[in-house]
């Protein structure tokens, strides 16, 4: 049963997912940006034996239809029909967060206030006077610190009970005379009408000249007050009532704070103001970018690899022994000996050594965001961004790429202008993921061991500066016209949360073991099974099916130095998933097993040189991106065609890369 569903609103960046978990004990995924929550969550809460919905919305500056998740959240607030709002409030922006405070008073929701992150307010010295803003705007104003669960409890408790009793919610805001009367005769016109939205809100919309409101009612068919409208409009096309209407909400928002909200005479320059002065400035903040990243490598290589990845990959080892002991033992048939061992210990086995790299790499991204570091960076390449014909944005749904291409992609629901979310979604497939790791972290200790963290830092800075040079292609040859002017806001520095950190990193690290588990399993047994077949060929040579496919693709790879059919063969495994082409690798060398050190790593020091290593690297780097993210881009692009065209030219790409620096080395002399 439930006894109430309660939606909780507010502009990005103000707590609500971290309110949402706390309420419902789950666990989704907090970010301390702007545009993580693009679709609407749902979870549940008991108070005193009863079970209450709870509805964790994509942010929102106000009730219109500015970006795709700004639509998910207004629709919901005025169709789904919610019991009650929470309305989030970042407590050291009030006046800011109240424009769309003021919004959800006009439709006549019941609202609670939560007036979260009153510990920063704390540290900036404003100070509250909580029974005055619950009389200026007339309804429940709990202040909440969502991080640390508290006010949790009051806030359910004042929830509950406004929920219950049977007041409603009175407008406060009264526009100019001629505005209340435009919206009069517009709400008479509408009220014939079974809206499916506010009357008022219908009518104040149409004041603003929103022209999607005016494109439902015809799609609704709503002529009779369409006739209405359209006279209305005839009369008044010439005053522009969006102005006056905004002012007003920000004057009442203004009124509400005055006297309720004190601010020390001086504002405080808090350790955030000191340190951004350093991070955000023009000359330094990319620099300083740079260099943190290479850090993270360093950290990610020394403690992931050298540390814990030895450790496991012996472990596996030793499992593989003690498996084909035992397989011997029970006298299991041959073909059952090699599957387990060349498919599954070799094969995907392979993939699972690399889960302390990208257990580390995540942990030290997620800090790295958690703090609000990230956010920052993305304020600092907006600049760089805008000249490229992208906005700020574009980079935060970039470094979420870093995790996992597919919710980068999804992302870009943030973004209020078509040509810069088509663009981004076109250029994520660049980042490098935690997916492809594996690859390089083989490559690297076989041929690289001692340059590993700077060679990392160069594979993603070369995925970020190929999707940079493509934005900038794209911009002018496919979606000329301009980006958006949207500006960036940084949240405060935070002590991350290590419930966010191990979450995000647990993320990353479950999709990585999930896939190793089926995808990878379900690519390496099909793979394996076309190696050892027919049986008359030798298992895993070119006379076996795959062999014969292999050799027939590879020729396509020569340019780029890595020709034989093993390595083409693995590219296009890597389609399903990139681990893949690892899983792959390990498989198709499993005939010659070397005595000591780790068997892939000594098989690729065979079959490689550095330079064909470091081709074959940028190629897995840059080319068509795995079956998920291309499914992601046509859901996102809503087209079959640009489906088709990330996987092709970024193939494409990839090749060409790979074949100049395979080319230039040459040529340079290096093997
Ligand atoms: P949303 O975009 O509104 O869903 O915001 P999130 O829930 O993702 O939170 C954004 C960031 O603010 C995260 O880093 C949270 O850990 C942090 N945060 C949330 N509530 C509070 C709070 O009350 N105080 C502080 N200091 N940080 C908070
Ligand atoms: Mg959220």
């Amino acid at each position: 049963m439930n006894s109430g569903t309660i939606a909780l609103v507010g502009n990005p960046n103000s707590g609500k997912t971290t309110l949402f978990n706390a309420l419902t004990g789950s666990n989704q995924y907090v970010g301390n940006w702007p545009g993580v929550t693009v679709e609407k969550k749902e979870g549940k809460f008991e108070f005193e034996g009863k079970k209450y919905h709870v509805i964790d919305l994509p942010g929102t500056y106000s009730l219109g239809a500015y970006s795709e998740d700004e639509v998910i959240a207004s629709d919901y607030i005025l169709t789904g029909n919610p019991d009650i709002i929470i309305n989030v409030v970042d407590a050291g922006n009030i006046e800011r967060n109240l424009y769309l405070t003021t919004q959800l008073l006009e439709i006549g929701k019941k609202v609670v206030l939560a007036l979260n992150m009153i510990d920063e307010a704390d540290k900036r010295k404003i100070e509250f006077d909580i029974p005055g803003l619950e009389q200026k705007l007339g309804i429940p104003v709990v202040p909440t610190i969502a991080s640390k669960e508290i006010g949790i409890k009051e806030l359910i408790k004042r929830t509950v009970e406004a929920m219950n009793n049977g007041v409603v919610t009175k407008n406060p805001l009264r526009y100019n005379d001629t505005i209340e009367h435009h919206i009069d005769h517009l709400t008479k016109a509408l009220e014939k009408v079974n809206l499916p939205y506010p009357a008022r809100w219908t009518a104040l919309k149409l004041l603003e000249g929103d022209t999607g409101i005016f494109q439902k009612l015809k799609d609704y068919q709503y002529f009779e007050a369409l006739k209405d409208i359209e006279d209305f409009y005839k009369y008044h096309s010439q005053e522009n009532f969006e102005l006056e209407i905004i002012d007003s909400r920000y004057a009442f928002a203004h009124w509400v704070t005055e006297g309720t909200v004190h601010r020390p005479e001086e504002e405080v320059i808090t350790l955030t103001d000191k340190i951004d002065k350093i991070i955000t400035s023009r000359y330094l903040g990319v620099p300083i970018f740079a260099l943190i990243m290479l850090l993270v490598f360093q950290l990610t290589f020394k403690i992931g690899g050298d540390i814990l990845g030895e450790y496991l990959a012996s472990i596996i080892e030793s499992l593989g022994g003690l498996a084909e002991t035992f397989l011997a033992y029970i006298n299991a048939p041959g073909w059952l000996i090699a599957f387990i061992i060349d498919g599954i210990i070799n094969g995907v086995g392979a993939v699972i050594e690399f889960i302390p790299i990208i257990v580390v790499l995540y942990l030290l991204l997620g800090f790295l965001e958690d703090s609000g570091y990230m956010a920052r960076a993305a304020y600092v390449w907006d600049e760089l961004m805008r000249r490229l014909g992208l906005q700020g944005k574009a980079f935060i749904s970039m470094i979420i790429g870093f995790g996992c291409n597919v919710p980068g992609i999804m992302s870009t629901r943030t973004m209020d202008n078509q040509k810069d979310k088509m663009i981004t979604t076109l250029i994520i497939p660049f980042m490098s993921c935690g997916a492809k790791l594996p690859i390089y972290s083989v490559f690297i200790a076989a041929f690289f061991p001692n340059h590993g963290g700077l060679l990392l830092f160069l594979l993603y800075a070369l995925g970020i500066i190929i999707g940079l040079i493509m934005a900038k292609i794209y911009s002018k040859a496919l979606f000329p016209g301009k980006s958006s002017y949207f500006i960036m806001e940084l949240p405060s520095y935070r002590m991350p949360t290590l419930k966010n950190i191990l979450r995000n990193m647990w993320d990353n690290v479950y999709g990585f073991i999930e896939r190793a588990g089926t995808i990878i399993f379900a690519v390496i047994t099909l793979l394996w099974v076309v190696a050892v077949l027919p049986v008359s060929a030798a298992p895993y040579s070119e006379f076996s099916i795959l062999g014969r496919i292999g050799t027939f693709i590879a020729p396509l790879f020569k340019p780029a130095g890595f020709g034989t059919w093993q390595e083409a063969v693995a590219l296009f495994a890597g389609i399903p998933a990139k681990e893949a082409v690892i899983g792959t690798l390990g498989m198709l060398y499993a005939g010659e097993y070397l005595e000591g050190g780790n068997f892939l790593v000594n098989a690729i020091q065979q079959h490689f040189t550095p330079l064909t290593a470091l081709s074959y690297m940028v190629m897995t780097l840059l080319y068509t991106p795995c079956a998920a993210v291309l499914g992601t881009v046509k859901k996102e692009t809503n087209s079959r065609k640009w489906t088709i065209f990330v996987a092709l030219v970024n193939f494409a790409i990839g090749w060409l890369v790979a074949v100049i620096i395979f080319q230039i080395g040459s040529l340079l002399g290096f093997s």
